[in-house]
């Protein structure tokens, strides 16, 4: 993917940088800093190049108004600390005291502005908010990839307006994000779980498109089963799916392999550790719910890893919250990321559950690359233009 990124960009330009801060925060002070830390290589690298550095984030959602509980001013001191270096405060992404503010630092200085959704025109992504932050800067830098399914004022207007480079993170991600569905590595295999099939629609129809081979698991695994005349008893399933199931196998046919369970964990409660049996498709009975994939699903799951070249994953394949039925989402994740971790296979997972799966398995730092970006994430995987992102092409 072809990207402007910050070494293109000249030195000692005002900067104004797209991050996001949208941190857990309590009383007034920030629970988790991951965000934090996540934005330093940015504002390291354009240290470097002796910019003078204006943060733009949004926090929370004050709909166009100025909610103080809703500040960002809480987030300067931790990232001051982080950063090693004082970090200015502005009580507005735009006007006077914005670009007062910005004149008065040195060469590498940073100051944060004021959360941007306090301006309804942030997401309606008004052209005269998007100037207005504009006039503050000479470039625009876009470090928020979790936001850039959103063509706001900050992460889509102004990348109009002045010549518009990724940050490093976004760099990574994009990077990592290319090497597995834009120009990966054949053969490809992707894994999708979670819950249900109707919120994973597009992202399936998307996917049977561009993989090699599809591995489905978790709920949506029951309404394929259901669909092809399987005993499912009690699971979660959408049976008014089933016809949209047969059309994404019939659709999937001679182009993209689809891997559904062979085997099933079945219980008759979803209880940390209660009594769970192991049945084949046939011999589910009706009081029982399929909460796992089985062993022999698994081993077959782990095998189509080992003959593929790169790997993307969305969702658990069971309710992995509730042991005994993290067992299948946890032995291919720990799989993946050993492959991964000796250089076999690209591995890329991320959105909603994901990451708190693969942190449960205790294998995120060992995958290529998890994305924490949610929404803006399974967008990409359902194949959709993140205005953010194409904002940034050359
Ligand atoms: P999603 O957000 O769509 O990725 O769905 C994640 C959720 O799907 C998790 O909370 C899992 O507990 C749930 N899940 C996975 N497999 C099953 C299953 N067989 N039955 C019920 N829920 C499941």
């Amino acid at each position: 993917m072809s990207f402007r990124r910050i070494e293109d960009a000249p030195e000692g330009q005002r900067a104004l940088v797209r991050v996001d801060f949208n941190v857990p925060m309590a009383d007034g002070r920030v629970t988790d800093d991951t965000r934090l830390r996540a934005a330093l290589p940015t504002i390291k690298a354009l240290q470097a190049k002796g910019a003078k550095i204006a943060l733009l984030a949004h926090f929370d959602r004050p709909k166009g108004k100025r909610v103080p509980e809703m500040s960002l001013k809480p987030v300067a001191e931790p990232l001051a600390k982080l950063l090693g270096a004082p970090v200015a405060f502005a009580d507005d992404c735009v006007g006077d005291a914005a670009k007062a503010a910005i004149d008065a630092l040195a060469a590498g200085g940073v100051v944060l502005l004021e959360n941007t959704r306090y301006h309804a025109g942030e997401e309606k992504n008004d052209a005269e908010l998007a100037k207005q932050i504009a006039a503050l800067g000479d470039i625009y830098v876009n470090d928020a990839f979790s936001a850039a399914h959103r063509a706001h004022a900050s992460t889509e207007g102004v990348a109009h307006i002045l010549p518009a480079y990724a940050g490093k993170q976004m760099e990574r991600e994009l990077d990592a994000l290319d090497a597995a569905l834009g120009a990966p590595k054949r053969p490809v295999l992707g894994i999708v779980g979670g819950a249900k099939v109707s919120t994973k629609l597009d992202l399936l129809k998307n996917l049977i498109a561009k993989l090699d081979k599809l591995a489905i698991g978790g709920g949506m695994a029951n309404t394929f089963l259901y669909a092809q005349g399987a005993e499912i008893g009690g699971s979660l399933a959408e049976k008014d799916m089933a016809d949209t199931a047969r059309e994404i196998l019939a659709a999937a046919k001679g182009k993209c392999e689809i891997l559904l369970p062979v085997d099933v964990v079945v219980a008759t409660e979803v209880k940390p550790g209660v009594a769970s049996t192991v049945r084949d498709l046939k011999s589910v009975s009706a009081d029982e719910k399929i909460l796992d994939a089985g062993p022999e699903t698994v081993k077959r799951l782990i095998a189509a890893m080992d003959a593929s070249n790169t790997l993307i994953w969305n969702g658990p394949l069971g309710v992995f919250e509730v042991p005994p039925f993290d067992a299948a989402t946890v032995a291919a994740a720990k799989h993946a990321a050993q492959l991964a971790k000796s250089g076999k296979i690209t591995a890329v997972a991320g959105g909603g559950d994901t990451v708190a799966a693969l942190n449960h398995a205790g294998v995120s730092a060992d995958f290529t690359f998890v994305s924490t970006a949610g929404g803006a994430f399974l967008e990409w995987m359902e194949g959709k233009e993140l205005p953010g992102v194409e904002a940034l092409k050359r």
